[in-house]
């Protein structure tokens, strides 16, 4: 999503293909961009059909989500399942409802983990499975719904293949040191 003209101007996308569709979207910017982030409430008006989640009041499957202080925004637009801004994050209601329950709270924890380990998608996916174990979402059973669900994704230049990250997640499950 590139976007130039009068609309938001986002330098950096860094995300994952899965199934050719982008995945997991960062939404970035880089020192190079010289325009600031949206703000939550100037994304929504931009998107038009979206939906803001204070923090504290989104619900997934039962599970109450968190990400510190920082809203969600619902976008149905939104070419991805996830994505994130420095200080809100994005899901696409309509996508993230066809994914086993541990999917959905990983997709959102790994944009919330964005927020904290910035663009690395690495860093990412290790604190969104850190944060299921100590939490107690995320079993082993449901690490491997997630490896499962990217799969598919190829390597590129900015990104490791699906099974990487998998085999990179499984190793940060298993670690006590939190990355
Ligand atoms: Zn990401």
């Amino acid at each position: 999503m590139r976007l130039t003209g009068n609309r938001i101007v986002v330098a950096v996308i860094v995300g994952l293909a899965v199934l050719s569709a982008n995945f997991l979207t960062i939404l970035f910017p880089t020192p190079a961009a010289s325009q600031r982030p949206p703000s939550v409430n100037e994304y929504a008006a931009h998107v038009g059909n979206a939906r803001i989640v204070p923090a504290g009041g989104l619900v997934l499957d039962g599970n109450r989500l968190i990400c510190g202080r920082r809203p969600t925004v619902l976008d149905p637009s939104l070419d991805d399942y996830g994505a994130a801004y420095p200080g809100f994050l994005i899901l696409n209601p309509k996508l993230i409802t066809r994914v086993p329950t541990a999917v959905k709270l990983w997709i959102y924890s790994h944009e919330c983990g964005h927020q904290f380990r910035g663009p690395s998608e690495e860093l990412a996916d290790c604190f969104a499975v850190q944060r299921g174990r100590r939490q107690g979402w995320l079993t082993t059973d449901g690490l491997e719904q997630i490896c499962k669900f990217i799969r598919p994704a190829k390597r590129s230049s900015m990104h490791f293949s699906g099974p990487e990250r998998c085999e990179f997640m499984r190793q940060c499950y298993a670690e006590n040191k939190v990355r």
